[in-house]
Order: C-alpha cells, then sequence, then structure tokens
C-alpha cells in the first residue's frame, strides 16, 4: 500500500475520496485541492486507466490546476477535479453516472462537477438528476450564462491577445499583425473570426483540411501544414490545439514574439516557461488566458445555487477582467525576471491562502 498523500501531487489536498459502488461498477475519485475561496469546482473525466494510479495522478493534478484557474479568473470557487475509472470497455450506465450522482451529493456541496472528457452534457444532465452540484448545464433562456464554454474561452483569447500585442508591440491596434493558430476547433476558430474582424492577418492550421479551408476562405487568411505552424514567422502563434507542445525543441524554432492561445497545458514541462521567457518571447500562461468558460460554468452554477439569474452580459464582464489579470502577471513577471508561469502560479497560491 502507497501513502499517496506523501507524494508531491498530493500538494495539500483537503480531501480525496474514493468512492466505490458495487452495484454500477463505480469506481471513482473525487480530489478537492482547495475551499477556500468556494466549493472545489472542476470537470469530471471518464477515462479507462491501464495503471489507476494514473487516474489518481490525473486526479490530483487536474483538482490543484482548477484551483490556480479559479482563482485567476476571479471566481468565488475553489478547485476540485473527479476521474471515473472507467473499465477497458468503457461501461458507462444510468446506475453508474447515478451512483456517481449520490457520491457527490453525498460530499454536501464541497465538491461541484461538470463535463470533461469522456462525458457528455447528456451525462451531466442524468448527475444533476441526483445532485445539485453540478455545473454547466444547458440554459434556459437566451441570454442566461452558461452553455456552450467554447464561444466565451474564444472572447478572453481574442482579448487576452489584444492585450499581449499592446504589451510587447505597444499597439493597440489589431490591424496588420500577424497571428498563427494552430487548431481551428471550436475555441480556435473563435478567435480566428473575432481576430479577422480587426484586419488581423492571419494563418491557420489545422489537421482537418476541409475545415480549415472553408474558414480560410470565409475570413481570408493563409492555411499551413500542422507541421508548419510552430515554425510560422508571425508576432503572435495561438496555440488552440493540443497540450506540451512546447518543448526545448519547438521553442528553439519559434519564430514569434508572443505565445498566447487556449490549449490546455502548454508547456511540455513546468521549467519550459523559463525556456520561452530566456528566449524573450512574452507568454499568456494557459489557464489564465483561457478562462472565459470556466467563467461562463462557474457563473451560470453560481446563480442556479443562489436562485439568482445570470446573463451572458454578466459573463462577458468578468472575462473583460481577463486582460489586466495577465497585464498584473507579466509587468511582475518583468520585474521579478521570472518567467509569467511561474508568476501566474504564485499569484493563485496567494490568492487561494498558501503563498
Ligand atoms: P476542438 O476539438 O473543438 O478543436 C481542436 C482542434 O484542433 C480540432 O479542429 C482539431 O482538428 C485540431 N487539431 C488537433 N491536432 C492538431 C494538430 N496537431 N495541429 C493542428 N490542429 C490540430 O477543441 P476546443 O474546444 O476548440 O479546444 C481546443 C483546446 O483548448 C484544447 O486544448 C482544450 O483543452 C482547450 N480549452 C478549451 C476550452 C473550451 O471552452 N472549449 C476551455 C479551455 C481550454
Amino acid at each position: 500500500m502507497t501513502a499517496f498523500w506523501t507524494e508531491p501531487d498530493f500538494d495539500d489536498h483537503e480531501m480525496v475520496h474514493v468512492v466505490r459502488d458495487r452495484n454500477s461498477g463505480l469506481m471513482a475519485i473525487i480530489a478537492v485541492h482547495s475551499t477556500h475561496l468556494g466549493p472545489g469546482a472542476g470537470g469530471t473525466r471518464f477515462w479507462h486507466y491501464p495503471n489507476p494510479k494514473d487516474g489518481l495522478r490525473d486526479a490530483l493534478r487536474l483538482s490543484r490546476g482548477m484551483s490556480y484557474k479559479n482563482a485567476m479568473a476571479g471566481l468565488p470557487l475553489g478547485g476540485g477535479k473527479a476521474v471515473i475509472l472507467a473499465d477497458e470497455a468503457r461501461t458507462k450506465t444510468p446506475a453508474l453516472l447515478a451512483a456517481f450522482g449520490d457520491a457527490v451529493e453525498g460530499l454536501g456541496g464541497r465538491y461541484v462537477t461538470a463535463e470533461d472528457v469522456g462525458i457528455s452534457e447528456a451525462d451531466m444532465v442524468a448527475v444533476s438528476q441526483r445532485t445539485t452540484h453540478v455545473s454547466g448545464l444547458p440554459v434556459s433562456g437566451e441570454d442566461a450564462a452558461g452553455g456552450d464554454p467554447g464561444p466565451f474561452t474564444a472572447y478572453g483569447i481574442y482579448l487576452g491577445i489584444k492585450a499581449a500585442v499592446q504589451h510587447r508591440l505597444g499597439t493597440d491596434s489589431m490591424k496588420d499583425v500577424h497571428v498563427a493558430v494552430q487548431g481551428t476547433g471550436s475555441v480556435g476558430g473563435g478567435v480566428a473570426r473575432l481576430l479577422a474582424k480587426d484586419g488581423t492577418r492571419l494563418t491557420l492550421a489545422d489537421i482537418h483540411k476541409d475545415g480549415v479551408n472553408a474558414l480560410a476562405e470565409e475570413l481570408g487568411a493563409d492555411v499551413v501544414a500542422p507541421d508548419a505552424i510552430m515554425t510560422t514567422k508571425c508576432d503572435v502563434l495561438s496555440p488552440n490545439a493540443l497540450g506540451a507542445i512546447l518543448d526545448d525543441e519547438s521553442i528553439a524554432k519559434l519564430d514569434t514574439q508572443i505565445v498566447a492561445g487556449g490549449a490546455n497545458n502548454q508547456l511540455a514541462r513546468a521549467r519550459h516557461g523559463e525556456v520561452l521567457f530566456a528566449r524573450g518571447i512574452l507568454y499568456a500562461p494557459d489557464y489564465v488566458i483561457n478562462a472565459g468558460g470556466i467563467i461562463s460554468v462557474g457563473t451560470e452554477y453560481i446563480a442556479r445555487r443562489d436562485g439568482r439569474h445570470a446573463s451572458v452580459d454578466d459573463v462577458n464582464a468578468l472575462i473583460e477582467k481577463i486582460p489586466a489579470r495577465l497585464e498584473q502577471v507579466w509587468q511582475k513577471s518583468e520585474a521579478e525576471n521570472t518567467s509569467p508561469d511561474v508568476v501566474a502560479d504564485r499569484m493563485a497560491q496567494e490568492l487561494i491562502g498558501r503563498g
């Protein structure tokens, strides 16, 4: 037996709840890193881990990540994450989701769940039959907060890119600034559309050729092959596809002044933030710039919990604070000669009372 709480990934979690329900076959881990700012909020991942230890590690790392993200987003929410350890056949039954909902309810609101990899909106609706501690449910009214987080994430990234351009290039106009967008799905496509309205010069790349070509035609953008986007000469590289894309090799070949995009966990290792900094490239820490979606989902949950209405305008007002937060990070980074990712982590730790 291993005492996992003695390992670094434990990082003083307030609670790690292991749930087993023999009847439904549910095996889950609910990790709550911090409730300093509010209930630990973060999605539920449904995944088959050949080695269950990897499921525990995911729950702990993702839960801490949510503490930092929610804190930097200015939300009254702490950080948590659940992992349902799926069997090899990834059997997901109504009974299993109900048992999971009961487990969340049993925590009395210390943990608030949402969708993540392997969990659909319909699954969350099923979970919400057993517990009210669910965020990201379908919205009722047209102007109500919540719903698909993609466009909100894209809006925050668009504002963050503008802030980075202002900071590094000293201009508040995006006209003719060259942005290279990796991944043109829900987030990257939204970012490209918003930038196009400002007359930004765009180069796009996606592994789905038809989709990227159609978007490029619509926006008058250039397209390059997926393996060429990271070396494209540009002012801003906006990664909106995969994580772990910034490593020693790729950073050495970057031909940009700024990296600002929505993909989660862009730094292959923590030290790659310093490598970017040493190359003089301005980095927007991913969990700060991509918080638009969680701001929307979190605002929807808090309003529903408190019996209030929250509108899209309320959400946008919070998203519009992302540029100021990034500016704070960059200023501190320059004053302390420390990379922005490290500065952001420290700021988040202070916000959750662990400074
Ligand atoms: P998506 O699946 O809609 O889009 C991802 C796009 O990336 C797809 O079009 C895919 O074809 C493309 N892609 C995959 N591999 C690629 C490669 N090697 N080169 C170029 N393109 C590639 O997903 P999304 O919702 O737009 O999310 C994009 C990223 O942003 C993910 O890392 C996600 O975790 C992160 N993110 C999303 C949200 C959100 O609200 N959707 C919020 C925070 C973070």
